[in-house]
């Protein structure tokens, strides 16, 4: 195993301290990737000239902590879709799109340079903040994808509106083949229309999405966001349609309220019922509406028409790469990874962090450990991270933000 000189002597340090003289595997493995890494950055860096590396330097994909569904990556800013319930009006976000500023390998390299991707293992999620695959800016989408999971290797989803038509289909399968598609719909017919105007038509969404899944593509329905105030019948319907088309996966999504998002969705003519609301609406900070038992209701609904069912969207790409993932209450999803135990989780830790914190791991329960830091807290936590994300186990540390 090729191992970074630095990574070496701290081996050795840690191994002339005592800490150890068994080379535990979860340790080799993340001390590879963080090599692995290094050499990605130092490679990346040869090849971009001084003003994007400083472009990319101050952007925040460089620096953000991922989100539980992965690492999400913007593909542009501002999204013409116009859907009533979306939360990017709220955000700024302008309503004619453009491509992303970086440069697919300046994108590749912020990520090399985010202390929180871990080659291989981090989930890359596009589609968060805009639909990537406008005509504006879908070739953009298409090179960050295949430039990232060249360059990182991170199991991808996108989640989309537009039509994944053949060529699309072939772009992505060819660039990431095991990239996990979620397709999202939220209503048919006219009602759908109404809340996402500018939206290609829910039944040729679902209609490409299913001849994409025959092309061999790992697509998911993306049933989101589901807005209490819309009759079940609506949604089975939905759900019935995909099933027709040949979809045979989804994932439900419940909707995230802002006070703005409330009254555009009843000047379309979707009244939410004031007990599903959060107590207090906010201009900018979205809150969850109460739909779990809605949500109990479709997934029962879409389980008795053959559906599988996933949790969460990340689900749908562990599942889509064949990955094990039980870093959350949802899980074990894929099938349960391997325990590593305590001494591994510390082990790894250690090499992490470079010996400069002080910390105690405990195991509670299967595949789950928290960590105790006593020194060092921020290197700790990213410590954390990597061991999580490698070992696909729960690794959290106690008074971590
Ligand atoms: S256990 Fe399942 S739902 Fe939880 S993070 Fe992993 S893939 Fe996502």
């Amino acid at each position: 195993m090729v191992r970074g000189t630095y990574y070496r002597i701290i081996l050795i340090k840690l191994k002339i301290l005592g800490w150890g003289v068994l080379s535990y595997e979860l340790e080799d493995r993340v001390v590879s990737l963080v090599s692995e890494k290094a050499r990605v950055r130092r490679t990346l860096e040869s090849l971009l000239d001084p003003s994007e590396k400083a472009r990319v330097r101050a952007d925040h994909h460089s620096r953000r902590k991922p989100r539980p569904c992965g690492m999400t990556i913007h593909t542009g800013i501002g999204c013409s879709y116009g859907c009533i319930y979306c939360y990017i009006w709220d955000m700024g976000f302008p309503g004619s799109p453009r491509p992303y500023p970086l440069s697919p390998l300046g994108m590749a390299y912020a990520l090399a340079l985010n202390p929180y991707v871990v080659p291989g293992h981090t989930l890359a999620a596009y589609g968060s903040v805009t639909e990537p695959f406008l005509p504006e800016t879908r070739e953009h989408a298409i090179e960050y994808i295949s430039t990232v999971h060249e360059w990182l290797r991170l199991p991808s989803q996108v989640s989309t509106k537009a039509i994944i038509d053949e060529e699309l289909a072939l772009a992505l399968k060819s660039r990431e083949p095991g990239i996990s598609v979620l397709v999202s719909a939220v209503a048919l017919g006219e009602l759908g229309r109404r809340l996402e105007p500018n939206a290609p038509s829910t039944e040729d969404r679902i209609r490409a999405a299913g001849a994409a899944s025959r092309m061999g593509l790992h697509v998911t329905l993306f049933l989101r966001p589901i807005i209490p105030g819309i009759p079940l019948g609506e949604y089975e319907a939905l759900i019935r349609y995909a099933r027709e088309q040949g979809m045979e996966r989804i994932v439900l999504g419940t909707l995230r309220v802002t006070r703005g998002i409330v009254s555009r969705l009843r000047a379309a003519g979707v009244e939410i019922p004031p007990s599903r609301l959060p107590e207090t609406l906010h201009a900018r900070r979205q809150a969850p509406v109460r739909a779990t038992d809605i949500k109990e209701r479709l997934k029962l609904v879409a389980e008795n028409m053959g559906f599988t069912v996933y949790p969460s969207a990340c689900a749908a790409n562990i599942d889509s790469h064949s990955l094990k993932c039980w870093k959350c209450p949802h899980g074990p999803c894929g099938g349960r990874p391997r325990d590593p135990g305590v001494e591994q989780v510390a082990a790894a830790l250690r090499a992490l962090s470079g010996g400069r914190a002080d910390f105690r791991v405990r195991r509670i329960g299967p595949c789950n450990y928290r960590v105790y830091p006593r020194s060092g807290i921020s290197r700790v936590e990213i410590a954390a991270h990597w061991v999580a994300e490698v070992s696909m186990c729960r690794v959290a540390v106690a008074g971590a933000r």
